[in-house]
């Protein structure tokens, strides 16, 4: 049987604002483990978040360029999830009112024919800080803990590895030039995460997705279109039924390897961060926004 692979995009992008989005540390790329810190992005009891304004800028030059209704009354949500690269035990994101809804951008690719990508939404959260795995055991830096984030969602409307690398250059090349990011895949200031499932060639409906993560560059994002379609289509032709689940992809080995099975929202019980007043963009300041794109 022929079949068709069907993709869509999370892309998380860290602005290049001066300062974190809830405190007013540093969002300098390195610098000795931990310097880059305060109570408030090490979640100590008793901290307080403030939201650094210049995060919604940037989050809305992004979503005007790509032509994005932008949401007057923005609120921020807990996720709650227990993990060590984040101290508070929840991340502060967007569920409920993400800042932009509904874009798209024109590709046009390289035997010249148009493709629109369309937008989802764009939803402004903090970074979480990292885990090094080595000999001496699980080491946290939480210097990036706090860095703003937005994570652009597309619609599922990718069918070829060259549309998502096309896609992928296109943004980083505006957001760049917007300079709402630095957007550098090796430093992990960009990451996109490939959504990924296959059908029969010319079905309508969509067969059961993976999400991969852990791709740092173009070169491996193709490599892992290639590979997990390739083992999709395996296991469907072996009578099988892909699992949703996770997978993290492993450049070095030219594999993807199950991580989790796919959580939900529920899972994450999301509710509105009562420590931060809701944001109203009013149309002075879109309309500055706007001007400031010109
Ligand atoms: P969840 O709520 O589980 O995160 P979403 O509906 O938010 O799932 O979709 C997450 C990403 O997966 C989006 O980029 C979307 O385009 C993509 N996606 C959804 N369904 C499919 C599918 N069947 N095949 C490929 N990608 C998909
Ligand atoms: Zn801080
Ligand atoms: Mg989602």
């Amino acid at each position: 049987m022929k079949y068709e692979i069907v993709m869509g995009l999370e892309v998380h992008v860290e602005l290049s604002t001066k300062t974190k989005i809830f405190c007013g540390c540093t969002t300098a790329f390195g610098g000795l483990p931990n310097s880059h810190t305060c109570p408030v992005c090490l979640g100590m009891p008793g901290s307080l978040p403030v939201f650094n304004k210049a995060v919604a800028d940037k989050a809305i030059r992004a979503g005007l360029a790509l032509h994005c209704e932008i949401e007057r009354n923005n609120r921020f949500d807990r996720k709650n999830y227990f993990y060590p690269n984040l101290p508070k035990d929840y991340q502060i994101s967007q569920l409920y009112f993400p800042i932009c809804r509904d874009g798209w951008l024109e590709l046009e690719l390289h035997d010249h024919s148009q493709k629109r990508v369309t937008i989802r939404e764009i939803h402004m959260e903090e970074d979480a800080g990292k885990l090094i795995h080595d000999n001496a055991g699980t080491l946290i830096d939480y210097n990036r803990c706090g860095v703003p984030l937005i994570e652009i969602v597309t619609n599922p409307d990718f069918s070829s590895p060259e549309e998502v690398l096309v896609f992928l250059e296109r943004l980083q090349e505006m957001l760049v030039y917007l300079d709402v990011s630095d957007c550098k895949m090796q430093e992990g200031s960009m990451r996109a995460d490939v959504n990924l499932s296959v059908r029969p060639a010319g079905s309508q409906e969509y067969g059961t997705r993976t999400e991969m993560k852990n791709l740092n560059s173009l070169k491996a994002i193709q490599r892992a279109i290639a590979f997990e379609s390739e083992r999709q289509i395996q296991v469907l032709e072996e009578g099988g039924a892909v699992k949703q689940e996770t997978r993290r992809w492993d450049d070095e080995q030219g594999e993807s390897f199950a991580m989790r099975s796919k959580e939900n929202a529920q899972d994450y019980r999301y509710f509105p961060d009562p420590d931060l007043l809701p944001i109203h963009i009013g149309d002075e300041w879109l309309e500055e926004m706007r001007n400031r794109m010109t």
